[in-house]
């Protein structure tokens, strides 16, 4: 079955983990950028970084006849330094009127300190005035809960925001109803040791059904398999969902997102 693994960190795979993706059906692939394991220490690393985001990986994928897009942005675990942020911010238009570029993403909360949530506040700000689609990294485990209510209050706020357009990934059996309940996407991340099985995102589908409901990887330089979407399809099969069900979630729904973005092209 072809599907999307619409958020993954190509940069840090390998060119095995292309040919495996291709070999089993993946026609596309998302980067958002994200950390890179390490705390860049000056603005002109994200350029380089987001350079390589948009110019050098999807030559890479393009080697396996998959098509790639990204997303810019500042991660939570770098968006301490909130004079930092501004200036990656200040970088980001550029990039955002790139070919392939879907938006602002990922962004989000952490540890969800206050500068977190100033420099969120301004990605967010200047994903509103562009009319940019925004992609959302939810905290980890024990932050999980309260770090996904920030960031649904902080969108409930402003008008401007229009819920299709918006996608909150890592999302978990706590906190995905009210995601699905305000109108946006919710992701649902596939890990071998942290975050979601492939049996519990059947499960979620089973319980919401398939509408706005995205299934990734988000394999990154960490333990992640970036053979999960591969894993739900075998997993959804095993619990005797028809095809059109499964269809719907790897394929449909990632490429109704990505087309939202007025850079798509595919
Ligand atoms: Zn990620």
């Amino acid at each position: 079955m072809y599907f999307f693994d619409p958020h993954i960190h190509v940069a840090s795979r390998t060119t095995d983990d292309l040919q495996a993706l291709a070999r089993a059906g993946c026609v596309g692939l998302g980067e958002p950028a994200f950390w890179m394991g390490y705390d860049r220490t000056a603005a002109v690393c994200f350029y380089d970084y987001f350079r390589q985001l948009t110019e050098w990986e999807p030559k890479r994928v393009a080697n396996y006849g998959m098509a790639h897009w990204a997303w810019v942005g500042m991660n939570a675990k770098e968006a301490e330094n909130v004079g930092l942020a501004r200036e990656v911010i200040a970088l980001l238009p550029e990039f955002l009127d790139r070919p392939n570029v879907l938006g602002v993403g990922e962004i989000g909360l952490n540890k969800c300190t206050r500068n977190e949530l100033t420099t969120l506040e301004e990605l967010v700000a200047l994903a509103l005035a562009r009319g940019e689609q925004l992609l959302f990294h939810t905290p980890h485990l024990e932050e999980k809960y309260r770090g996904t209510g920030m960031i649904l209050d902080l969108l409930a706020a402003d008008d401007r925001v229009v819920p299709e357009r918006v996608w909150i990934d890592h999302c978990e059996e706590h906190t995905i109803r009210p995601v699905l309940e305000a109108g946006y996407w919710a992701g649902l991340t596939l890990y071998p040791t942290t975050k979601m099985t492939p049996e519990r995102a059947v499960d979620m589908i089973e319980i919401y059904g398939p509408e706005r409901i995205l299934v990734t990887s988000s394999a990154d330089w960490g333990p992640s398999d970036p053979m999960a979407v591969p894993a739900f399809i075998q997993a959804m099969r095993r619990r005797g969902h028809d095809d059109a069900l499964i269809r719907r979630v790897v394929y449909d729904n990632p490429l109704r997102l990505m087309r939202q973005s007025r850079n798509f092209q595919g």
